[in-house]
């Protein structure tokens, strides 16, 4: 398994480089205290520029996420597929005055990599995880 590190990302995004990478449930805590678990996510980044002619990151992943079916508590696998486009900003205050439909993250010479992925991935994520029906998932 390759390990996410840290990259500086206006020099990724200038340099238009590339970063494929797999992550599993160690590298993701803050899904695991979200009581979901993962065997594998596959992550694809890529430097570049925006339509607008900003740096951004373009980001695909893909791969399977169990929650908690807060119902009835059983396994609720939910499929992930994300292709985002992230426009690097360059302070916290372009992003809170923006007022377009634009993802944007904030520019860092040491970006996580494995904590941008889990971003996206807890983004993607159902608010209450629910089975459509549960009563399947139930043991009687
Ligand atoms: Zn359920």
């Amino acid at each position: 398994m390759s390990q996410a590190g840290v990259i500086d990302s206006l020099h990724f995004a200038r340099a238009a480089l590339e970063q494929r990478g797999v992550l599993g449930l160690e590298q993701l805590q803050r899904l695991a205290k979200m009581q979901c678990s993962t065997e594998r996510l596959e992550y694809h980044l890529r430097g570049g520029r925006a339509s607008n002619g900003k740096r951004c990151l373009r980001l695909s992943v893909r791969g399977s996420v169990q929650a908690l079916c807060q119902r009835c508590l059983d396994p609720l696998p939910v499929p992930i597929a994300i292709d985002a486009e992230l426009q690097l900003a360059e302070n916290l205050r372009e992003i809170a005055e923006a007022d377009d439909e634009i993802d944007r993250v904030l520019a860092s010479r040491r970006m996580d990599v494995a904590q941008l992925v889990e971003d996206e991935v807890i983004l993607a994520l159902p608010m209450v995880p629910r089975h459509e029906g549960c009563v399947h998932h139930r043991v009687t």
